[in-house]
């Protein structure tokens, strides 16, 4: 299978001729190759998104709304296949990307479809006469999305952009580029209008870069590692141009003595293993009221060796491999560094004997909030539990470290889970739930989790510029 790019309404073959390996992450061996882009495949990109803007951003809302859908209709009558792709591509459980993330794909294009139609702008009536504002599109886009939820963030960037009214070049990672070329065969089967949306494959450095630094595209749109995107934004800063950054997380996870978490233990089990802890909401830190640490610890080991491990394809399975090689290498190097560091670990903490990145789901105790295990993102199948005492205490662990993306708060006093919800620095707060999303909520991190919020009209106004019109009325 060879991955090609899709520029102008068709696939098209790398300039550079040179090609690059997809792997199964469940047998480590190479399955695809996809296109190995550079700066020449960028340019006919934004090229042909250039001249595809007048008419698309000419097209009435509705006609816009109206190809998000046909293409969501498209992708429905495929969601078998897309699922399948998937859960090869980033070995991810065949029944996650079926019942989760391929749905939630439609459901991107589906809501900004709407949003298409919904979005309004102010008026502002007054001593200063009337004022209104024009929400206009920016032209060309450029999109850049990771490994680890591959056609769900490529669709939750591209679906407010082209809503909107821009066209886009999109960049989605080398590492899972299969249902992104997939969703480009889907749009020239239903005659998507040519180079309205334009797939460039590639490296970070050799597309994500020309992208970012392209004078003709006129803003970048990014998820991502936190180290990349502090060099986005190092690139971008001097070019004036507007970034959305959607980064890395390190998520706490509050569990209080009254709270419910018995009946929680599905989900207390899943924030910190879902995808193999490959999700940037993942809890990674749980923290403890002490009074019920010792049981709660017992139920979460338990729970954590009974979770079945294997083949992402076999429906049985809960948990895949992780992504990649280099992934793997990156999560087993951070089980020794915890034990390095003194923590004790529980359960899991070693690879699985066969064939293709597989990691134990692991538990950890012992280690401290300024442990690098408690600092940095390991992005696997790995927690760590830490007691606390006080309300304080607890958010003073929370709210250690650099990131801020989300936090969860087990309690059953409303009081309190209002104040820590106020008091915790993230961009999202669960109360007695994760994941649980509703698409019109802004969505996005503080500190090292990145700049600007995404979701409902969030990602509207992004992907617009505001300009105000005055008139004096008398
Ligand atoms: P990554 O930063 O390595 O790569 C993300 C994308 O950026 C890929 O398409 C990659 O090719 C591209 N890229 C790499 N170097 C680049 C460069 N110099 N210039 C431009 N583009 C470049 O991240 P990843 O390993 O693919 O994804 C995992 C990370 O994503 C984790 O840190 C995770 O927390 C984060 N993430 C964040 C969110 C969120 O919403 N905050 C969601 C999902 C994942």
């Amino acid at each position: 299978m060879r991955l090609r790019h899709f520029i102008a309404g068709e696939p098209r073959e790398p300039a550079s001729g040179r090609w690059g390996e997809v792997f199964d992450p469940a047998n480590g061996k190479p399955f695809a190759e996809v296109a190995l882009g550079d700066a020449s495949d960028v340019d006919a990109a934004i090229t042909a998104a250039e001249k595809a803007f007048p008419a698309w951003s000419a097209l009435p809302h509705t006609e816009r709304a109206r190809w998000l859908e046909k293409l969501a209709d498209a992708l429905e009558a495929r969601r078998d296949d897309f699922a399948h792709a998937e859960s090869r591509d980033g070995g991810k459980p065949i029944k996650l990307a079926r019942e989760a993330e391929i749905p939630r794909a439609i459901s991107n294009l589906r809501f900004f479809a709407h949003a298409a139609t919904q979005f309004a702008s102010e008026s502002h009536h007054g001593q200063a006469g009337l004022n209104y504002t024009l929400r206009q599109p920016l032209g060309v886009v450029g999109t850049i999305s990771p490994w680890n939820l591959p056609l769900y963030l490529f669709t939750w960037k591209i679906a407010p952009a082209l809503a909107a009214g821009n066209t886009v070049v999109a960049k989605p990672s080398e590492v899972t580029p299969v249902t992104a070329t997939m969703l480009g065969e889907l749009a020239a089967e239903i005659g998507f209008p040519k180079g309205v949306l334009n797939i460039v494959h590639g490296l970070g450095p050799d597309v994500g870069e020309p992208l970012v630094t392209d004078a003709r595209v006129k803003t970048i749109s990014f998820t991502g590692s936190t180290a990349v995107g502090r060099r986005i934004a190092g690139i971008a800063a001097p070019l004036l141009k507007k970034v959305s950054l959607e980064l890395g997380g390190k998520n706490p996870t509050l569990v209080f003595a009254d709270s419910d978490w018995r009946d929680h233990l599905d989900t207390l089990v899943r924030s910190a293993f879902q995808n193999s802890g490959q999700i940037c909401l993942c809890g990674s830190r749980m923290l403890i009221e002490r009074s019920i640490y010792t049981e709660f610890r017992d139920a979460m080991v338990e729970r954590a060796q009974q979770l079945r491990v294997g083949d992402p394809i076999d429906e049985d399975n809960q948990l895949g491999p992780l992504v990649s090689r280099a992934h793997f290498d990156k999560v087993v190097g951070a089980l020794q560094r915890a034990r390095d560091e003194g923590g004790k670990v529980l359960c899991g903490g070693n690879a699985l004997d066969r064939p293709g990145w597989f990691v134990a789901p692991t538990v950890i105790e012992g280690l401290g909030p300024d442990c690098a295990s408690n600092r940095e993102e390991i992005f696997g199948p790995v927690v760590t539990l830490q007691p606390f005492d006080t309300d304080t205490h607890a958010l003073s662990l929370a709210n250690a470290g650099e990131y801020g993306l989300a936090a969860s708060v087990w309690t059953r006093d409303l009081r309190r889970a209002h104040r820590m919800a106020a008091q915790l620095r993230a961009g999202m707060v669960w109360i007695n739930t994760w994941l649980q999303r509703d698409l019109r909520t802004p969505f996005g991190g503080t500190g090292a989790s990145g700049l600007g919020r995404e979701g409902g009209f969030e990602a509207m106004r992004f992907f617009t510029d505001a300009k105000n019109v005055g008139l004096q009325l008398d």
